[in-house]
């Protein structure tokens, strides 16, 4: 990416709330089955989103998929003073994320022709989603889950020196963009 991009988009990032962020290479992106392992065993939504597995392929054919971009960026937002015991009270705390996710999403749209966007958790747009039995309704909008992709979300992080743990009433939410050939006008 020209740094005179990465520049304005850093620019443009910080009218956000964003937590932290990081510009990533795709293939410093760890893939694990026992992502997909846990989202088998232990998610209520496997099966019943297309935002999720297996509607989303096999983590190898998501490796590949994410491997095709040029480019990724992470990053967070927090939401304070969550009841993290209440896991319906957490949820309903992402809408602005969700939002701000796609805000982020369409500014990488002004300088790559090709941008997908991955947010935390499931979709929830539709009271109740249409998977597996019809299309998607808005499959233009829909953020897959970066989880759901056996991304270990935890260890990139990590490794960009993300923070996770930001207090003990404290969600952080995590967004990926992956992003490739750049507008040459
Ligand atoms: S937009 Fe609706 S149909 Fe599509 S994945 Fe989300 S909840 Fe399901």
């Amino acid at each position: 990416m020209k740094k005179e991009i990465q520049t304005n988009i850093e620019n443009r990032i910080t009218e956000f709330p964003v937590c932290e962020y990081a510009f990533v290479r795709p293939e410093e992106i760890p893939f694990s089955e026992k992502v997909r392992y846990i989202c088998q065993t232990e998610c209520p939504r496997y099966g019943k989103s297309w935002a999720c597995p297996p509607a989303v392929g096999s983590v190898e054919e998501c490796r590949k998929r994410c491997l095709s971009y040029d480019g990724g960026f992470i990053f967070t937002t927090v939401s304070e003073g969550a009841d993290l015991e209440n896991m319906d009270a957490v949820l309903s705390l992402r809408s602005g994320h969700e939002r701000i996710t796609r805000q982020t999403a369409e500014i990488f749209r002004d300088y790559f022709a090709q941008v997908q966007a991955f947010s935390t958790e499931s979709c929830a747009i539709c009271d109740t989603c249409t998977c597996p039995d019809s299309p998607c309704r808005h499959p233009e909008y829909m953020l897959p889950s970066v989880e759901g992709q056996g991304i270990l979300v935890t260890e990139l992080a990590e490794r960009q020196g993300i923070t996770f743990l930001n207090g003990s009433d404290v969600v952080t939410w995590f967004s990926l963009i992956l992003y490739r050939m750049e507008k040459t006008e």
